[in-house]
């Protein structure tokens, strides 16, 4: 982060509350991936002037909530468009075709992360004058027996003895996305940028399951589960999940047809996620003895 606000002569600083407590109980994993947005989002659309890290934090009960703010000299954004930036998959019209390209998901992606740790998030801004883009996460106070924050709900809980998981995905905010829900559910993961690289791990390792984006530079998710199904070793069997923003009407039979076992449509949600892994991985006798 440091390295890349040096090349476009930002200055980065960070300010923290020094009245914070020394502990808290918090999800450091998902801390940081929704802290990573929002600063890779500040450096990205911020010509000059600074971005300031800002960590503060009020105490409510047994909890203390934690503030970060992101604050940057970007072009800022109107009442409108703040409004509609923390929707999945939106994008800025107004702002240049590459402007705020890319930014609604990992916003959707910081939201989310936020209220999965009882908080919320949000953005203040200014038209010319810059912006803030905030989080907060509820932290309980360390040294007090209390049931573990952060959970997830009892239909999100992991599968029996989790599994290991091939993530062939291009997009990394994406990538991001599906693996914090898998580490959430307790599988293990291996990400893959392409089909291509996805062959690649396959002749490396086992997996109990791919979970596999169509569309993808080098070789798409078509080619590659084509390719898997050819094979000739005992990973030609296993299950692959298509993860699919187009699912238009014959794309299902299209998916089918190269060889994969079904679908699940972008923007990925977290249960169906897991409803359909735990489908497909606990199917049958044969796919458990195979990845063992
Ligand atoms: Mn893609």
């Amino acid at each position: 982060m440091q390295a890349r606000a040096d090349e476009k002569s930002l200055t980065l600083a960070v300010e923290v509350d020094d009245h914070l407590p020394e502990m808290l109980e918090g999800d450091p994993v998902r801390l940081r991936q929704a802290l990573y947005n929002l600063v890779d989002n500040a450096i990205k659309f911020t010509p000059e002037g600074q971005v300031i890290l800002r960590l503060t934090g009020r105490d409510d009960g047994d909890e203390t909530v934690l503030r970060f703010e992101v604050q940057d000299t970007g072009p800022g954004l109107s009442r409108d468009e703040q409004a509609r930036l923390f929707r999945p998959f939106e994008q800025l019209p107004t702002a240049g075709p590459n402007a705020f390209g890319g930014t609604g998901l990992g916003l959707s992606l910081v939201r989310n992360l936020a209220r999965l740790m009882g908080g919320d998030s949000g953005c203040d801004s200014e038209k010319q004058v810059g912006s803030t883009f905030w989080f907060e996460v509820r932290c309980r106070r360390a040294g007090r027996a209390a049931p573990q924050a952060g959970q997830p709900p009892s239909e999100m809980t992991r599968s029996a003895g989790g599994g290991r998981i091939l993530v062939v995905e291009d997009n990394r905010v994406n990538q991001l996305l599906i693996t914090t829900y898998l580490e959430q559910f307790g599988f293990e993961y291996v990400c893959a940028d392409n089909g291509k690289a996805a062959l690649e791990l396959l002749d490396e390792g086992a997996f109990d399951l791919v979970l596999m984006d169509v569309q993808m530079p080098v070789m798409d998710g078509l080619e590659a589960t084509r390719r898997i199904r050819a094979r000739t070793d005992e990973a030609a069997a296993i299950p692959i999940l298509a993860l699919t923003a187009n699912a238009m009407k014959g794309d299902r039979e299209q998916y089918l047809e190269a060889g994969m076992s079904d679908y699940l449509s972008k923007p990925i949600n977290a249960a169906a996620l897991l409803a359909m892994i735990n489908r497909y991985m606990t199917g049958g006798p044969q796919n458990r003895a195979r990845s063992a």
